[in-house]
Order: C-alpha cells, then sequence, then structure tokens
C-alpha cells in the first residue's frame, strides 16, 4: 500500500515537473519556484525540498561527468604519459581532490548516489533491474524549484526514465534517442543547448561522456601517440560491443603485446575526450556561463586494465582502479588547490547546495567541499555481490556472490596498488571493519524493484553500445 502510494504522488511530482516545461517565450513565471510546488503528500514521503536562504555569486551550475575514467588518468595527478593538456589547463584553476572516491564501481549505482546524495544502499538502484525511486529527489529536481533551466546531454543508457533518472529536464539530449554518443557530437549539443536556452534563467547543465567506456575506438591520429609501432593482434573491438567481456571471461588469450594495445586504446580516448572536453569548455565561455558557474569535474566510477588480471568495470570488484575517481572543484570562492582529504561523489550534492544557499538535508553523509571535511569519515562501495569501504587507509571488500563470500583487507598507506590482502593475517581489524560496515548499511532502502524492465528499443540499443547487454 505504501509503495503504491509513493509511486502515485511521485508521478504527480514527475507530471507537475513536465508541466513547467516551456519555450523561452513564457519562460518569464513559468519557471518560478512556486510553479514547481511540491503536493504536501509527498513531502511527507520525501527528503524536504531544499530552502534557498541566500544568493552568493554562483549563478549556474555544471556537472560533467566522463564515464570510465580512472583518476590515474587526469591531471594534475596523470600518468606521465597521459596527454590531457585541456584537463591539465582546467586543474590550475580547480580545487583538485586527489582522493575522491565514488560509491560504486558501475553508471547507474554511482550516478544516483551523486545527483541523490544516498549511498546505494540507500537509493538502492544496485542491479540492472533496478529503478531509482522517484521519492529520491535528484539534483536536476531541486535546482528547477529554485528556478533553474534544467538541461542534459547525456550518452549512458541508464540515466533514462526507464530507470528513474529522467527527471525535471527542461531541455534533455539522450545519445541513445540521437545516436550521437561520441564526444564530438556531445560538444555540438551542449554547443546547441547552450545556445537556444533561455539567456534569463540561470542554467544547471550536466554533460556525461562515455568516451572511455568501452568500446574503445579512438582516431588514428591519438593511437599512434601510446602505441605507434604496428599491431596485428587480437584487439580490435569493430563493433564488438561484448569485446571486454570476452576478455574478462578469457575468451580471448592476451599476450603482454595485446594488454600493451588494450590500454594504448584506452588512454587514447582519454586524449580525444580531452579535445572535446576543451570545446565544451570554449562553448561555455563563449556563453559567458564559465565566470559564475560552479564548474564539477569528475566519473562515476574507473576501469581496470590488468591492474588485478582484469578489465572493464562493474563486475565484483573494489579495486582503486574503480573506485578512486578525479573531482575537481572551480568557480566563485574557489581558490585553486590541492586537497587530501578523503572526498566523495557524495559531497558533489551537498557542495551545490551550498554554493547557492540552499539547506542541506543533514542526515546525508556528504558535506560541502567548500568546507573542511571530517578527518576521519567511512565511505561505503556497493555494487551487486559486494560491498565495503574505506577507513582512513584500511579498505575492505566483502564479496557476497557467487559463495563462499570472500574478504580482501587492503591498507592503502603501505600498499596503494592492493597487492597484499591482509585478511588472515588481520582478522580482528577485518571484524572491527565488517561490523561497521553492517552498522552503516542498516538504513532501508526504497528502490523499486522490477524485474521486468521495460526498456525502450533505443535504451536496449544504446546498453547493447555499451557492451552491458547482449
Ligand atoms: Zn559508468
Amino acid at each position: 500500500m505504501v509503495s503504491l502510494r509513493i509511486s502515485i504522488v511521485a508521478a504527480a511530482l514527475v507530471a507537475l515537473g513536465s508541466g513547467c516545461r516551456g519555450g523561452a517565450s513564457d519562460a518569464s513565471d513559468a519557471f518560478a519556484p512556486e510553479a514547481f510546488e511540491i503536493p504536501s503528500e509527498v513531502r511527507a514521503l520525501t527528503p524536504p525540498m531544499p530552502a534557498r536562504e541566500g544568493r552568493g555569486r554562483v549563478q549556474h551550475v555544471v556537472l560533467f561527468v566522463a564515464d570510465t575514467l580512472r583518476a590515474d588518468r587526469v591531471p594534475p595527478r596523470a600518468l606521465p604519459r597521459i596527454h590531457s593538456p585541456a584537463l591539465a589547463q582546467h586543474a590550475k584553476s580547480a580545487v583538485v581532490f586527489d582522493e575522491a572516491y565514488s560509491t560504486s564501481n558501475w553508471t547507474k549505482s554511482a550516478m544516483a548516489s551523486l545527483l541523490t546524495g544516498l549511498e546505494v544502499h540507500r537509493h538502492g538502484a544496485l542491479t540492472h533491474e533496478h529503478k531509482l525511486s522517484e521519492s529520491h529527489l535528484l539534483l536536476m529536481e531541486m535546482l528547477k524549484a529554485h528556478g533553474f533551466y534544467t538541461a542534459g546531454v547525456l550518452t549512458n543508457g541508464y540515466l533514462t526514465k526507464e530507470y528513474g533518472f529522467d527527471r525535471a529536464w527542461d531541455r534533455v539530449v539522450h545519445a541513445k534517442d540521437s545516436g550521437r554518443a561520441r564526444g564530438h557530437f556531445v560538444a555540438e549539443d551542449v554547443e546547441r543547448v547552450l545556445a537556444e536556452r533561455p539567456k534569463d534563467k540561470p542554467l544547471f547543465l550536466y554533460v556525461h561522456t562515455t568516451d572511455a567506456h568501452s568500446p574503445y575506438e579512438p582516431p588514428a591520429r591519438d593511437v599512434s601517440r601510446y602505441d605507434p609501432d604496428p599491431y596485428q593482434g587480437a584487439v580490435r573491438f569493430r563493433g564488438d560491443k561484448l569485446f571486454l567481456e570476452r576478455i574478462r571471461r578469457g575468451e580471448i588469450k592476451m599476450r603482454r603485446r595485446d594488454r600493451q594495445r588494450l590500454v594504448a586504446l584506452y588512454d587514447a580516448e582519454v586524449t580525444y575526450h580531452d579535445r572535446q572536453f576543451a570545446r565544451v569548455k570554449r562553448a561555455l565561455a563563449k556563453e559567458g556561463i564559465l565566470d559564475d558557474a560552479l564548474f564539477i569535474f569528475t566519473s562515476d566510477h574507473g576501469e581496470e586494465l590488468f591492474d588485478h588480471g582484469s578489465v572493464a568495470h562493474g563486475w565484483r570488484r573494489l579495486y582503486q582502479e574503480l573506485v578512486h575517481v578525479p573531482l575537481m572543484i572551480s568557480g566563485p570562492g574557489y581558490e585553486p588547490a590541492r586537497r587530501t582529504e578523503q572526498a566523495s561523489l557524495l559531497d558533489v550534492l551537498p557542495t551545490v547546495l551550498d554554493a547557492l544557499g540552499m539547506s542541506i538535508d543533514p542526515t546525508l553523509v556528504g558535506r560541502s567541499l567548500a568546507g573542511t571535511l571530517p578527518s576521519r569519515r567511512p565511505l561505503l562501495f556497493e555494487s551487486y555481490g559486494i560491498h565495503g569501504l574505506l577507513d582512513g587507509h584500511k579498505k575492505l571488500a566483502i564479496r557476497t556472490y557467487p559463495r563462499p563470500t570472500a574478504v580482501q583487507l587492503f591498507d592503502l598507506a603501505r600498499d596503494p596498488f592492493e597487492h597484499t590482502n591482509l585478511a588472515e593475517e588481520q582478522p580482528d581489524e577485518v571484524a572491527r571493519l565488517t561490523e561497521l560496515l553492517h552498522r552503516l548499511r542498516s538504513d532501508l532502502h526504497v528502490a523499486s524493484r522490477i524485474t521486468d524492465v521495460e526498456l525502450e528499443d533505443s535504451t536496449r540499443r544504446q546498453l547493447r553500445e555499451l557492451g552491458y547487454i547482449d
């Protein structure tokens, strides 16, 4: 009964959201906060819509998520071979968080966390079939309620209405509909969205690119930077969306030269993507948005590239190459700096609300990155069949599926690349962290569990493009 009520009132909320949409001509009052009033019964079931108490210098908000981009490929802490001049330049004007973490190892769980401020066990969008409950407010709903023009240029099929993400958009471009997922198309679409937006409204722009996501098919000029030698081996995607998956399963024999090629293709995608990032920034500057915008650059998770013998992401592993992500914040109030405290994607939503003078739900784990972060704050990770946490420099991962349960304990201070599993050697530490993990995960989640997701053909096609489904 309760869940039915939630879905009915959530539908009312969504209907109101779409009712607010309007062109530039009638934008003057259509975007006023009162036009997005939340019915009282929704207030009883969802966290309160943040109030806006003050207004600072931040006028606009830009969220740029580069899917699957490893932290060690992003300046200023990128591996020396990585050519990424636009992000290197960007980092000089930003607060760079050297130790930022995702909440998961794949898109849906991680982006649900970023956009709601909730850990995975609280938002519950854990598996391919889960739909994010509409009782969890998304960042764009909060900003739209405060008069922002909300625009998304999105290239991952999980960020869609079937999975509960398509809410409160004034304008959204899905690559699943346009077939324009490559970065240069994304940059073009951003240019168009910026040119056509109502200029008298504050803007929330969310750009989600997937160039670093498989299939790795970068331009030849970028490949030659990393692997100029002739190559005739097994590594060629050629439209095979499940190529990485077949490597992961051991169906493709990978020699040393093949592994080198695969990593070169990934790195070449990083360099290709850097040019598209530069183009998006130029478009924002041209529109006069950049100086007054809070700009967040991050990734939803990383990618395995044989660091621990496997490839891809989203499987039952929580190594650093999967959960350590780039995070940079720039804009009014953010003097360029390097910060070493552990930050989280959970901090993004409070950071945005704080910059706009909006109230922050005190039950959230995340904190505004404008302030000091707690010196010690356990950060949880969760994906289907595995969960874990980082407490200081100790990292615990418990794989619960398939049986038998497997436990890993790493000391990142001594062993940053996670070569030595200390679980057997330090049972007391495993017990302490396991107890802490279970205590922190004791909240109940309210995600809708749907066994037969009704996907649109275009969504199914794009998930296939990304290698998620057959
Ligand atoms: Zn992703």
